[in-house]
């Protein structure tokens, strides 16, 4: 029975001040042992998340990671520097990054790789765009993506990642896609995944990340595959981001 993830994703969003007032409220809010919680939050705020989680069971992750383990990387985060955080996740291969900074599928299976060997979990993201859901490339893609990473991962490895299924056309548009939409593309993943090992296939967890928020949250969640979220702008809103957690 895999345990559901609900991962909030902050993106280039916070401050000081406004990360205490969230986390105090999300702290207060959240029901104990629900599901698991990660907070992926800007490297600069690490310490400060990382202060005002100890002692609660909400994970911290990162939103990226380097795919070297230290040297001449301007502007990169080693591995070792997020466990200097107790980061639990790393985030790898969201859609942002690789479209605005240009990471290919080798480039994200580096940095997961890198991610697993430290004994961080890395958050897969795969997705199409629209043009290729409407040109029918849809399980081509995230295959693609996700293949690359499994590539360089050992069959033993293949449990210590989490994948997200985020279809681009749905992030951050509210557009989202339906379970069955959703569904359709998790069990695809893990057929993906049951190539490499089987055994772990069944445990990996695969989440959905698309503007899920709390009025789609319970059908989405309550698919076969679908194992958790990835929330972007509903995790900046406490009473979003625990409803959510709620659904889980
Ligand atoms: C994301 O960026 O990972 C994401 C899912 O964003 P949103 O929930 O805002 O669509």
């Amino acid at each position: 029975m895999r345990r559901q993830l609900v991962a909030g994703n902050w993106k280039m969003n916070g401050s000081l001040v406004a990360n205490a007032a969230l986390l105090a409220e999300i702290k207060a809010g959240m029901a104990s042992a629900v599901c698991d919680v990660a907070l992926c939050v800007p490297a600069p705020y690490l310490a400060q998340c990382q202060a005002e989680l100890a002692g609660t069971a909400i994970a911290l992750g990162s939103q990226d990671v380097s795919a070297h383990a230290a040297g001449a990387y301007t502007g990169e985060v080693a591995v070792s520097m997020l466990q200097d955080f107790a980061c639990r996740y790393a985030i790898v291969g969201h859609s942002e990054r690789r479209a605005y900074h240009g990471e290919t599928d080798e480039a994200v299976a580096q940095k997961a790789l890198r991610a697993v060997q430290a004994g961080v979990t890395p958050i897969v993201c795969v997705g199409e765009t629209l043009s290729e859901r409407e040109a029918g490339q849809t399980d081509a893609v995230v295959g693609r993506q996700l293949q690359a990473v499994l590539d360089v991962l050992d069959a033993a490895q293949v449990d210590k990642m989490v994948v997200a299924y985020e279809p681009v056309w749905a992030i951050g548009t509210g557009k989202t896609a339906t379970p069955q939409m959703a569904q359709d593309v998790h069990l695809a993943l893990r057929a993906k995944l049951a190539g490499k090992n089987s055994a772990a296939a069944a445990e990996v967890k695969i989440l959905y990340g698309g503007s899920m928020k709390p009025d789609n949250a319970v059908e989405l969640l309550a698919m076969a595959d679908i194992d958790g979220g990835l929330i972007g702008g509903a995790a900046l809103k406490a009473a979003d981001f625990l409803a959510i957690a709620a659904a889980a």
